[in-house]
Parts: structure tokens; C-alpha cells; sequence
């Protein structure tokens, strides 16, 4: 069953086309990878069905629901409640804990401090952070401050999660480690992923790849023709 779409969607920054009707579809607890060159509109299109940006025309769903004709509140709430976000430099907040970090979502959403923080003690050992519960973030190695970026990301058990270029910062080994355990973690919760990235080792984690040409979406044997 489809959970998120984006039905020919069209946007502009100024006179910059960045979208030119793009259409994507996205199963429930599938894993796709939103690949292309720079500049050719992926970030714009996850931005579009996160309901960060608002389409010029075209359509966002999710779950059913029109996400483009909602208040900023509306659209606001639809992503602390049901999206996780992973970016390419971890977007920690430095001056809190590795572990306030992962809370931030629940605490977000209202969930009291103990709870919040037990919840986020319990992915450090699932990712290998075991011991790095109250390190300054600033004090993360790159491979460690993206675990816990990905442990933020996923720790509300959101119904699809963001991830744009997660592993862009780091070397390749250290970048499909976090791949690893993006990928399990998932599958774990059944969440669904859209995977902005442009590397295809990244990329061949997914369960689909798409290309993104120029603002609109082509399976990438179409491309190729
Ligand atoms: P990608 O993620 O594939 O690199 P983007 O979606 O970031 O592509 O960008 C698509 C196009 O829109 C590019 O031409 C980019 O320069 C432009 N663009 C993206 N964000 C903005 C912005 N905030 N203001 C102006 N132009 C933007
Ligand atoms: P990515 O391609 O991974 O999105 P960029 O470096 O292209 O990374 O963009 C980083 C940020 O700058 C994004 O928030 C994007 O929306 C914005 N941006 C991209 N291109 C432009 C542009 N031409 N003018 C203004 N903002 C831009």
C-alpha cells in the first residue's frame, strides 16, 4: 500500500526551476533511493513530501491525506508525529548530551524527561555507541555523531524517515556501517525511507533506486534509453 506520494509536482525558487513535475510513490516500509546529479532537485523533492516545502502545483499524500493544502502548524505537527529526519552533517545540537540528543524528538512530542531518556539510552548499545550516552556531541568522531543523528532520527518510531545524503560526510566504510544499521533498524519498525543520495554503494541499499533528471522522476532504465 502506497503510504507517501508525490503526484506532478511543480516548484520554483525565483526563476529557478527546481522541480518540473516530479511523481514518486512510496510503499509502506519500502526503502527507496533518490538518486541524480547535483542540482537536479532531490533534496527539493524530499523537502516536498516531508511538507517542509509547499509545491507550486502538484499534489503531496501521505497516508491517504492531502500534505500541501496544510497549515504550516498542520504540516508542522505531521512531521514531529509521523517523520524522522537524517541529514548529511548530523545537525546535533552540540551542547547537549549524544543522549538529550536522540531524546529531542520525544521530548518534542511531549514525552517526559526520564522516559524520554530511557528510550534513548536503549539504541546506543544497538548502535554501537555504548559508553558515549553523555558525550558532548561536538566530542563524536563523524561515523559516531551520524549513529546518533540516525538514533534521533528513528527513536519517535516515525512512519517514514528522511534521510538526505546520511552517510555524504563520511569515508565509504565508515558510510556503509551507518547504511547497516539504517537499513536494520528500519526493517525493524517497518518504517518507510527515502534516501536522497548520489552514491551508488549507498544507493544499492535500498530496495529501489529512482533518478531524478532535470526535476521529474524516471526509473533509471529509462534513463539510460
Ligand atoms: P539536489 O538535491 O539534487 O542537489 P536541490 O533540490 O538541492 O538539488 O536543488 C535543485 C535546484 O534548485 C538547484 O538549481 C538549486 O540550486 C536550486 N535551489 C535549491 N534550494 C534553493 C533555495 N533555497 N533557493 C534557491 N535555489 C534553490
Ligand atoms: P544538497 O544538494 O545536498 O541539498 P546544497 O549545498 O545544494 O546541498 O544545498 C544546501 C542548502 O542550500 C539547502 O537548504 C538548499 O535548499 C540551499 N540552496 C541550494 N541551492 C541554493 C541556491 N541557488 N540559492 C539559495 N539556496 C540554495
Amino acid at each position: 500500500s502506497v503510504v507517501i506520494e508525490a503526484r506532478d509536482v511543480k516548484l520554483s525558487f525565483g526563476r529557478t526551476p527546481a522541480l518540473r513535475g516530479a511523481t514518486l510513490s512510496v510503499s509502506a516500509g519500502e526503502i527507496v533511493a533518490v538518486m541524480g546529479p547535483s542540482g537536479s532537485g532531490k533534496s527539493t523533492l524530499l523537502h516536498c513530501l516531508a511538507g517542509i516545502l509547499v509545491p507550486d502545483s502538484g499534489e503531496i499524500h501521505f497516508a491517504g491525506n492531502r500534505v500541501d493544502t496544510l497549515t504550516e502548524a498542520a504540516r508542522s505537527s505531521l512531521r514531529r508525529d509521523r517523520f524522522g529526519f537524517v541529514f548529511q552533517f548530523g545537525q546535533l545540537v552540540p551542547e547537549l548530551t549524544a543522549a538529550e540528543n536522540v531524546a529531542l524528538p520525544l521530548l518534542l512530542s511531549g514525552v517526559r524527561r526520564p522516559r524520554a531518556l530511557r528510550r534513548a539510552y536503549a539504541w546506543f548499545e544497538r548502535l554501537g555507541l555504548d559508553g558515549l550516552e553523555q558525550r558532548r556531541s561536538g566530542e563524536l568522531s563523524g561515523g559516531q555523531a551520524q549513529r546518533v543523528a540516525l538514533a534521533r532520527g528513528l527513536v519517535a518510531e516515525p512512519q517514514v524517515l528522511f534521510a538526505d545524503e546520511p552517510t555524504g560526510a563520511l569515508d565509504s566504510l565508515t558510510g556503509e556501517q551507518v547504511m547497516d544499521l539504517l537499513v536494520s533498524a528500519a526493517r525493524e519498525q517497518g518504517t518507510t525511507v527515502i534516501l536522497v543520495t548520489h552514491e551508488p554503494r549507498i544507493a544499492a541499499y535500498a530496495d529501489r533506486e529512482v533518478m531524478v533528471r532535470d526535476g521529474r522522476v524516471n526509473a533509471p532504465d529509462r534513463i539510460a534509453s
